[in-house]
This record gives C-alpha cells, sequence and structure tokens, in this order.
C-alpha cells in the first residue's frame, strides 16, 4: 500500500508544482517479499449476477483476481469485466482527500476531514434550519454495501427527517419492484439461479443477457448444451448475442412489450392452456384481465408489435408448455428492455400474468426472475433505500410499517411524506426546492436521462457533496465538497444480488490516501449533524460494520425478507445464502411461493389490467428514429473503472451510433462518417455504423461515454426523463431522434505510447484538456502490455498552428532531435512521429490522415520502426509489407482477434478445431456467442476456387 500511496502522492505534488510525471506501480522482489499473498473473498463490484471472487493481495496491493469456486451465483467463472477488476484497482484516478470550495469562484482545494464534515454540517443545519429537512436530499448507488445504503437511510429518514433519499436503482429496477409488488405482494424475486439449468422454457425479455449478465449467460448455454429440447425465447428489438441461442426471436418494436404478453395470454385462453384450477385456488382479478384481453388478438398484436402473428402463437405454446402446464416449467429473465419503460411497471406485471395463469411460478424451473443491473440494488431495496420505502421492504404510507421503524430506531415518528424520486429530485434541485444534495458512488450528470438539465440543477443547488472513489466521473467538477471513498477490494460488509444471496464482501487492501469506508462517512457526519441539529445523539452508535448490519437484521424480522437466521459469522462460514433465512433456520430460500401463499394482504396473487400505449415519445418527421441504449460486453456504466483498463476497449474502441444500412443508405452516409443525433433535448456528435441487427428506423447507442473522453456529454445527453407512474423508473430505452450528417473537413489523429494503464490514465486526465480546441474531439485507450491514448479531432476550419503546437507538446513531439515531420502548407498538412530506439511512441496526423490506422496497429503491437521509417509520414493507407491492423480483439482474456477467427474458419475450422488453434472462449466464455458467430458468418462465404 506505501508503493501505492507514494505513487498517488507524486502525481499530486506534481500536478500541484505544474510539473509533468510518469510514475507507475510496479512491484519489485524486495516489494513482494513485504508479506506473503493473501486471497479474500468478496464480490464483482458490477453487474447483479453478484459474482464471487478471491482476491489476490500482498503487502497492501491487490494482485490478481479469481472466480471463487465455491460462490453458488459463479462457481469460479468470471466474465472478461470481472477478470481484470485487479487492472483497475490502483490508479491515478482515486479521489485521495476531501476538497473544499466555499464558494463557486474557488478552486476546490485540500482540506482535512473535520473541515470537510464541518463545512457540509454547518450547510446541511442551515439550510433544514431555514427551509425546513426536505431541503436536502441524498442520491446514492446500487453498488454500495447494504450496511452504506442502511446508515444513509437512517441519516435522512431517521435523523433529518426527509424521505429525500433515492438511488441510481430507480434508473434500473424500480418497474421490477412495483411489478413485483403489484401481483405478488412482495419486492422478491421468486426464483434462483439454479432454475436456469431445471427449466423446459426460458423467456428472457429485454435483456441481452450475453452481455449485460455474460455469466448467468454461461448457465443457458450449459443449460441448452445439456438439454437440446429447451425452448429459448429471446424478446428483443435488436439481434444481439442473446438472440443467437433462441429458438424463437421476437424482435418487437420498442414499448410493445404489454401488446405481445397480452396477446400471448389471449392465446392460452383460446388455446385452453391456462391453469383454470391453479388460478381459481391462488389468484384475484383473472375474469377482468380475461376481459381486457379479448381483443388482443395475435393478428392485432403482430401489427402493433411488428412481428409474425405465429411466431407470437408459437411464444404462448411454449411458454404454457402445452396442455399440462404443471409438468412444464418456464422461467423468464429480464432487465432494463421492460424496465426503463414508461409503462415498466406495466411490462413486468403483464409478464407476471402470464406466469400466473399458466402457474409457471413457484417450482423449479419456473417463475419470473428479474436480473438486477447492480451489484447490490437489491440490498438497497431491503434497507429502504429509496424515496418511497423505509427500512425491511415496509411501506412509508403505511402508519403501522412507520411505526415500527421508529421503534426499532427509538425515534417518535419517521416522516410520511414521499421523497422525491431520481428525475423528481434533480427537477426539484434546479427549481431550488431542494437547496443541497449528497451524491455517494454514482454519476448523475452522465446517467440520468436528460443530463444537460442535471447539470443544470447541478449548477443551481446551493450545496452538492460527492462522495466518490473516483475522480474521473462527469458529476466530480460539480462538487462543493468531494469526499474519498473506499471501493472495491477495500469496501467491507454485504450485498445481495439477483437471486436473493447475501454474500460477506471482505476488505483486502485499506483504502487509499484519506479515503474512509462510506459508513464511516456517514457515522461522522451523522454525529456532527445531531449535535448541531440537537436531535437524538443515540442514532448512530456503530463501531464496527457488523453492527449495522445486527441491526438492519433486526429490521426485518417477520418481514418477507427475514434475514433473523443469518450473521456475519455464519455467511463467512456457510458462504452466500438466501433471503428469508429465519432464526433457527438451518438453510435459506431457493425459491418463493412454492406453496401458492403470497406476499398479498389475502395471500393470493394479483392479476393485473395491462394495456398497451407505447412509448411516452413518438417518433414523427423531425424525429424518425427510435433509439434505444444498453451495454457493450466489457464495459460497464460510465466506465470510472472499466474505463481504466486499456484492455477492456479492445472489443469497442470508441462509442458509434449504430443504424440500419437502410437509414444510412437514406442520408446518404458511409460508415465511420460524423453525423449529429439529435431530439427534442438537444444534440451530440458522434460516428455512425451499420448494422442488420437493428430494424430500418431504429438507432442503437452504448450508454457508457460521457463528457471524460469526448467533448460531448454522450447519449443521456438526448434521452427522455419520462417516467413510469409507479415505479418512476425513466424511459431511457427509447428516445425519439434525427440523425443527420455533419460536415467538419479538417481531422487530426494523434496517438501516444504508455507503458502501462497506470500511466495512460494520467495521460487522459492531463490530455482532457485539449478535447475542447475542437469542434469534435474524442480521447480512446486500448492496448495490452502497453496503451495506446488516441485523439480523435474533428473541425470545421482548418486546425490553427498554436493548437497544433499544443497537441505536439501532448503527444511528445516537440523535442525535435527525436520526432519526424512533414509540413506541407499550402494544403495545411502537418505530420509527426516520434521514434525512440526502435519504436514509435507518439504520432500526430493533422489534415492527412489515411495512415492512422496502421500506424497505431504497428504501436499496439511494438513493431520494430526501422522497416517502416521510410514511409511513417506517408499518405498510405496500408502498411508497406501488408496489414497489421489485427481489427476487433474478441476474446479479451487470450487475445484473439475477429481476424484470427475468421482467418481460422476460412480454413474449414468448426468452433472446437478454432478453439484448439486460438484458445478463443476458453477462458471466461464470454466472447464465445460472438466467436461461433463469426466462425458461421466466415465458413458461409463460397471459396472462390483458382481459374
Ligand atoms: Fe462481474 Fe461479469 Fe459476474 Fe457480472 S457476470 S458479476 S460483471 S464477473
Amino acid at each position: 500500500m506505501a508503493c501505492t500511496m507514494l505513487v498517488h502522492r507524486l502525481h499530486v505534488l506534481a500536478s500541484q508544482a505544474g510539473i509533468k510525471v510518469a510514475v507507475s506501480l510496479r512491484m519489485t522482489p524486495s516489494a513482494n517479499a513485504l508479506a506473503p499473498a493473501q486471497e479474500t473473498k468478496s464480490t464483482c463490484p458490477y453487474c447483479g449476477v453478484g459474482c464471487g471472487v478471491l482476491i489476490e493481495h500482498q503487502g497492501g496491493v491487490i494482485r490478481g483476481v479469481r472466480g471463487d469456486p465455491d460462490h453458488p451465483a459463479n462457481f469460479g467463472r468470471l466474465c472478461t469485466k470481472g477478470t481484470t477488476l485487479h487492472l483497475t484497482a490502483h490508479g491515478a484516478g482515486r479521489v485521495l482527500k476531501p476538497e473544499v470550495r466555499f464558494n463557486r469562484n474557488m478552486p476546490r482545494m485540500a482540506a482535512s476531514w473535520n473541515t470537510a464534515l464541518d463545512y457540509v454540517t454547518s450547510e446541511f443545519t442551515r439550510i433544514i434550519e431555514a427551509h425546513g429537512p426536505d431541503a436536502v436530499a441524498f442520491y446514492i448507488s446500487g453498488q454500495l454495501t447494504t450496511e452504506d445504503y442502511y446508515v444513509f437511510n437512517k441519516l435522512a429518514k431517521g435523523l433529518i427527517g426527509t424521505n429525500n433519499v433515492d438511488t441510481n436503482s430507480r434508473l434500473c429496477m424500480s418497474s421490477a419492484v412495483a411489478g413485483y409488488k403489484q401481483t405478488l405482494g412482495a419486492d422478491a424475486p421468486p426464483a434462483c439461479y439454479e432454475d436456469i439449468g431445471l427449466a423446459d422454457c426460458l423467456f428472457i425479455a429485454g435483456s441481452n443477457t450475453a452481455y449485460a449478465h455474460p455469466i448467468l449467460f454461461r448457465r443457458i448455454e450449459d443449460a441448452k448444451a445439456a438439454t437440446p429440447d429447451l425452448k429459448i425465447i429471446v424478446v428483443d428489438p435488436r439481434r444481439t448475442d442473446t438472440t443467437s441461442i433462441a429458438d424463437l426471436h421476437l424482435a418487437i418494436l420498442p414499448g410493445t412489450d404489454i401488446a405481445l404478453y397480452n396477446a400471448m395470454l389471449n392465446v392460452m385462453l383460446w388455446e385452453n392452456l391456462v391453469d383454470q384450477a391453479w388460478v381459481a385456488a391462488h389468484t384475484d382479478g383473472f375474469d377482468a384481465l380475461k376481459i381486457a384481453v379479448r381483443d388482443c388478438t395475435p393478428a392485432w398484436a403482430a401489427q402493433v408489435c411488428g412481428v409474425a402473428e405465429v411466431d407470437i402463437v408459437q411464444a404462448a405454446r411454449w411458454f404454457a408448455g402445452g396442455s399440462t402446464p404443471r409438468a412444464w416449467a418456464t422461467l423468464s429473465l429480464y432487465c432494463q428492455g421492460l424496465n426503463q419503460s414508461s409503462h415498466g411497471t406495466h411490462n413486468n406485471a403483464a409478464l407476471i400474468n402470464l406466469h400466473l395463469a399458466t402457474a409457471q411460478i413457484g417450482k423449479p424451473g419456473a417463475g419470473p426472475l428479474s436480473l438486477t443491473g447492480q451489484p447490490n440494488a437489491m440490498g438497497g431495496r431491503e434497507v429502504g433505500g429509496l424515496a418511497n420505502l423505509i427500512s425491511a421492504h415496509r411501506e412509508m404510507a403505511n402508519p403501522t410499517h412507520r411505526a415500527e421503524v421508529a421503534r426499532l430506531w427509538g425515534i417518535d415518528d419517521v416522516p410520511a411524506k414521499p421523497g422525491k424520486t431520481a428525475v423528481e429530485l434533480f427537477d426539484a434541485l434546479k427549481r431550488g426546492e431542494i437547496k443541497a444534495v449528497w451524491i455517494a458512488c454514482t454519476n448523475p450528470a452522465q446517467s440520468m436521462p436528460d443530463a444537460h438539465q442535471v447539470r443544470a440543477a447541478l449548477d443551481a443547488a446551493q450545496l452538492v457533496v460527492v462522495q466518490e472513489a473516483f475522480s474521473n466521473t462527469d458529476t466530480v467538477p460539480y462538487a462543493d465538497v468531494l469526499l474519498p471513498a473506499s471501493t472495491w477490494g477495500e469496501k467491507e460488509g454485504t450485498v445481495t444480488n439477483s437471486e436473493r444471496r447475501i454474500t460477506r464482501v471482505n476488505s483486502a487492501v485499506p483504502p487509499p490516501g484519506r479515503a474512509r469506508h462510506d459508513w464511516k462517512i456517514v457515522v461522522d457526519f451523522a454525529h456532527r449533524l445531531a449535535r448541531d441539529l440537537k436531535r437524538p445523539q443515540h442514532l448512530f452508535p456503530y463501531e464496527t460494520v457488523e453492527e449495522i448490519f445486527n441491526e438492519h437484521r433486526e429490521t426485518t424480522r417477520g418481514r418477507d425478507l427475514d434475514i433473523t437466521g443469518l450473521s456475519y459469522a455464519k455467511l463467512m462460514a456457510e458462504g452466500p445464502l438466501q433471503w428469508p433465512f429465519f432464526e433457527h433456520s438451518s438453510s435459506g430460500t431457493a425459491r418463493l411461493y412454492e406453496d401458492g401463499q403470497f406476499a398479498t394482504a389475502n395471500q393470493r396473487a394479483q392479476f393485473v389490467l395491462t394495456r398497451h400505449t407505447g412509448t411516452a415519445e413518438a417518433t414523427n418527421a423531425r424525429y424518425p428514429l427510435a433509439l434505444n441504449t444498453g451495454r457493450l460486453r466489457d464495459q460497464w456504466h460510465g466506465m470510472s473503472r472499466t474505463g481504466l483498463a486499456a484492455r477492456l476497449y479492445a472489443h469497442v474502441e470508441e462509442p458509434t451510433l449504430s443504424l440500419n444500412p437502410t437509414d444510412l443508405a437514406r442520408r446518404n452516409l458511409a460508415v465511420g462518417d460524423l453525423v449529429r443525433v439529435s431530439s427534442a433535448r438537444g444534440s451530440f456528435v458522434v460516428r455512425c455504423d451499420a448494422t442488420d441487427d437493428l430494424r430500418p428506423g431504429q438507432a442503437f447507442m452504448p450508454m457508457h461515454w460521457g463528457g471524460q473522453t469526448a467533448n460531448n456529454l454522450g447519449v443521456n445527453s438526448i434521452t427522455s426523463p419520462a417516467f413510469d407512474p409507479f415505479s418512476k423508473q425513466p424511459e431511457l430505452k427509447h428516445a425519439a431522434v434525427e440523425v443527420a450528417r455533419i460536415d467538419l473537413p479538417h481531422r487530426l489523429v494523434a496517438m501516444k505510447h504508455l507503458p502501462d494503464d497506470f500511466a495512460a490514465q494520467a495521460f487522459v486526465r492531463e490530455a482532457r484538456a485539449v478535447l475542447a480546441q475542437f469542434d469534435h474531439a474524442t480521447l480512446t485507450c486500448t492496448g495490452r502490455e502497453h496503451a495506446i491514448v488516441t485523439l480523435n479531432a474533428f473541425h470545421a476550419q482548418a486546425i490553427a498552428d498554436p493548437v497544433l503546437a499544443q497537441v505536439d507538446q501532448l503527444f511528445g513531439l516537440d523535442a525535435p532531435t527525436q520526432t519526424m515531420r512533414y509540413v506541407d502548407a499550402r494544403r495545411r498538412i502537418e505530420k509527426a512521429a516520434r521514434v525512440e530506439g526502435s519504436q514509435v511512441t507518439g504520432v500526430a496526423l493533422s489534415g492527412e490522415t489515411v495512415a492512422a490506422d496502421w500506424l497505431k496497429s504497428m504501436m499496439l503491437e511494438a513493431a520494430g520502426a526501422e522497416a517502416f521509417r521510410p514511409w511513417i509520414l506517408a499518405p498510405l493507407s496500408q502498411p508497406p509489407k501488408g496489414s497489421l491492423n489485427r481489427g476487433k480483439v474478441v476474446c479479451n482474456c487470450l487475445n484473439v482477434a475477429a481476424s484470427d477467427i475468421e482467418a481460422a474458419a476460412r480454413q474449414g475450422l468448426d468452433l472446437a478445431d478454432v478453439q484448439a488453434k486460438l484458445q478463443c472462449g476458453t477462458s471466461c466464455g464470454s466472447c464465445l456467442p460472438e466467436v461461433r458467430r463469426i466462425i458461421s458468418a466466415a465458413r458461409t462465404i463460397p471459396i472462390k476456387l483458382a481459374g
């Protein structure tokens, strides 16, 4: 740890002194000898699969990671994001000390914890005393531990007296929550991962599981291999790696999920596939729903959804399993495609209606199982960490529930007035109704829809507190007070994954610098605020994180999520366990509702009347394209962590807007052209790409990139803040947009070799300042043993000499003795390359850039420059001795490119032979769907015969 801290310190001191340094951390034998290597159990901090990991660390430094073979979520497997966690553990981008600015005209300055927390306390006290408790708000994160969440919730609802606590889970799972509660009575996924291997039919809806939950997709592949008769139906407007395994892909139009599910129910009714006896015994509301779906014929839905009538009928039959539903098991797996909708709650309820109608719930292999987007969205809900909940799934609107929580906390009452949910919270901040916001472990300036308005809200706030581990988020610049927090590998507590399984998270290394655990920051602040507001002093007595868990455990007694039988010791001894886990029980609960008793007041499940309503924003003549947003395989959320590992860009290096080729042709666009994407809320510039995976009239863009590596805010600058009336989850999955060519004819490409990820990220932070010099510019990073950072810039006017000089200096091209240079002043062409030893370590091409791709490949491969030296500055689009460009790396674990796989497949090799030759897909397996697709496509290309 001392080494890591020294490196951080050197960077801090150098930047304060205005000196450029490239310091990286490399373990030396003597450092290795400081302490024996150890492994500590934790979980992956990314998606809600909740894979267990073993963190290898030595002397306070995380050196490696592997899947925990004993963890029931993954049995030792990890995807590309999990296997590279250690590469992101020690970077220059950590927040290491508190920083404060006392007014907006000042830069933030380093401060002590006392100064920072005293300032926040005095501001919160001033605002609460002048304007009441609802003038402050907390916006927290599904990446916090359950214990972190618990103390934030208690701080707001128990100490301050406001329900203004919401979380980025609102953008992720709140429609799934509301759907469960409306139908089954509780926010509790009834099925479990084991059911994937026990199902007769998998119904995957609104989820590119292969990318977003790769380790569950491995289970789906295993299930299909073990049981070829397993029926897999995938509902997704796009063709994805997940649809590649489907027996039936229903590529419905955006916003038509309810029409599809209602039509499937219509078929089930007509074909006598409903389990009438079970429905009569265990549910209410079916008669009304029957009437409501009477007109939802497959023919009608085929028109609405844009899929074949026969496919809807087939989906209904496979879902219901013929005339013997009780001998059949259908498991639904679903995610943001259902949730991020202005009718997300009813998308969920309409799907659960199908499970209830066919009794596909409460038995092995069956049930609705929402896939959680974040590692602990579930834990946050368990402690009531949302604006409409209180502890242990209690309802804020229920006076009995409020009284129970008040008694447990030893206070008079908890507030009854619902707090502001995510979109409402930032709207209220912008209006001045909320005056101070505390943001922890999340990045709303990038991840919220309509990001310009969110930024305006942050500008309008009297006080913005940001509690963060990473400095590279779009929200950090808005912080008046920046509080350094611990992160993965350092944190301790518990998290709950998508199947209600609680895992103990252990700390492998201490937080760096002056960073503290999130719960400790909250507790320290709570003591100060209780003192100044003259509120009860007893609410935050915790010395250890376990004391918080034990208090949370007590709040669950008698609730649907009762964990009174769990303890830290039990979780460590027996491993991750599923709730409910009652006191004196010997095991947790794999499946809920096996007895047909539901969590509603009368213990009967409720059918919900759901009607097709379409998207909140219709496409029209001005905005004719339906924009969908989603995830990539190797990045996660806003990339504050995955973006630190250069190799995770090898699969997709920069964001592009994907369109069907007919839409490109209609707009006279070619692949790679710059386009302006506009909606009613704004516009941004990006390069376009062509894909047959989308229908004409649709567009897709990944959600990961924001303003850290481009001079625009990314896709959420144009997404819609319209939200579901029940869950308040915004419709991030659909916006009406138009795409038009933008002509920025003057281009510059600059590249720099950096020895490792650490140096690359430090350079990206330094280079960010130059982005503003161009009409459009991005910074990308890729590499493996070393990294290449690339500036891609486009400008309407010729790029000015001072800007070229700034780029030269930044990219190390200002040393005449090491720099080759070509200048054609008349044509405004200027090229420079730095050669050190036998390698090209820096390049800038302005005005003529055709050699950029092969030069980058040469730098990536560390190819010897001598053979190329005469051509480095030549206008060649190909290297003189054949192509070095391997293209996209498909298998990130073993560094196998698409071109390698294609070449092998063209020799006639099948998957097994290709794997034997190249090893691709033999490590984490995340690339397997793509490898299969490449082989299949390559082998269908006819071989040209000589003569
Ligand atoms: Fe992490 Fe991948 Fe497992 Fe998700 S599937 S928890 S990202 S290793």
